[in-house]
């Protein structure tokens, strides 16, 4: 590990100062930052530390909707009881990933912000634009099982890693972010996250120094909630592919849709166009499987990540299945 400045940050506008202008990292849980420091696959200048910041709680919002702090660790995300009640795909997805000593560490803001698990990334024998930008991607032609089926660029394959965000991303939850002079931004969790393009180096919007302060859900749907992720081994593994699911039906018509997917982009992969087909109509699988149809209809595998086409087709028809109850959720 390289040699690097330490500062404790007193305030969010302080944190944001102390940021700015250098090859600086916040750090919080650390959970994996610290290992992409040891592997020198990153290398920052300075550390900022936000533990001592007032962002570690959930409050109710005025809209009936719940502001979770950036730094309410994942295991109490998961744990909290209006969370379990009103958006339990969230909590789901939280418990779905990692384990639990990481989850009492790793932090709200910390997780949307985790990098890549793409196996050349933490190589730093092997090429990779994401690690050192205009060096090429190793992944295209290699070892792709964990890769992106959606959105990839011929710079970059990657996939985001995470499960939280995911789910996030279903209930269209906001990113609250503080930069200098104290301004602040909201950004749909939907668009938090970047598609390669040109720039892989970029995992997502925020700028140098900016600071993730909250995720902001709006009032729960009152629709059924499911988390399904499919993965290599029943606990601690990545996600293959994985769907979070937030469906309300009224009689027998799906009255709204919100879908999320993980394990297949370089961010949490939402198709609006998907959400609209399905609402307003009534469940079978015919409708699924045109739904299948069109999420897929983009798809591009990648050699070794070819079993994730049909592999998303049949989680997200088992989960349709199984939020709309009309048969088995095989
Ligand atoms: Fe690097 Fe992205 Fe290629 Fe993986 S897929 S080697 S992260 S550029």
């Amino acid at each position: 590990m390289r040699p690097f400045d330490y500062a404790r940050a007193a305030s969010s506008g302080d944190a944001v100062e102390a940021a700015c202008g250098d090859n600086a990292r916040f750090i919080a849980g650390g959970t994996n930052l610290l290992d992409l420091m040891k592997l020198e696959v990153m290398a920052p200048d300075k550390l900022v530390d936000i533990n001592r910041l007032d962002l570690k709680q959930i409050a109710e919002t005025d809209d009936g909707g719940l502001r979770i702090g950036a730094l309410v660790t994942n295991s109490d995300c998961a744990a909290h009881a209006r969370i379990r009640r009103d958006y339990p795909v969230l909590s789901r997805a939280i418990l779905a990933g990692a384990s639990g000593q990481l989850r009492n560490k790793a932090t709200t803001g910390g997780n949307l912000c985790q990098r890549t698990r793409c196996y050349y990334f933490y190589d730093t024998a092997m090429p990779c634009n994401k690690r050192a930008p205009g060096s090429g991607c190793r992944a295209i032609g290699g070892a792709t099982r964990l890769h992106a089926i959606f959105g990839a660029s011929d710079q970059c394959i990657a996939t985001y890693p995470g499960d939280m965000a995911v789910a996030l991303s279903a209930l269209d939850a906001q990113v609250e972010i503080e930069g200098r002079d104290g301004a602040t931004r909201t950004v749909p969790v939907r668009d938090f996250h970047r598609l390669p393009g040109d720039t892989p180096e970029k995992d997502n919007v925020l700028e140098n120094g900016e600071l993730i302060t909250a995720v902001t859900l709006p009032a729960p749907t009152g629709g059924t909630q499911i988390y399904r992720k499919v993965r290599d081994r029943a606990s601690y593994a990545f996600a293959l592919v994985s769907v979070a699911a937030d469906i309300r039906m009224d009689g027998g018509t799906i009255a709204s849709a919100a879908l999320a997917f993980g394990g297949v982009a370089h961010k949490p992969w939402h198709d609006p166009e998907l959400d609209q087909l399905l609402t307003g109509e009534a469940p079978s699988d015919a409708l699924f499987d045109k739904a299948a149809d069109l999420l897929l209809a983009d798809a591009t595998g990648q050699g070794g990540n070819d079993f994730k086409i049909p592999l998303l087709r049949r989680t997200l028809k088992a989960v349709l299945r199984e939020a709309t109850r009309t048969g088995d959720a095989a």
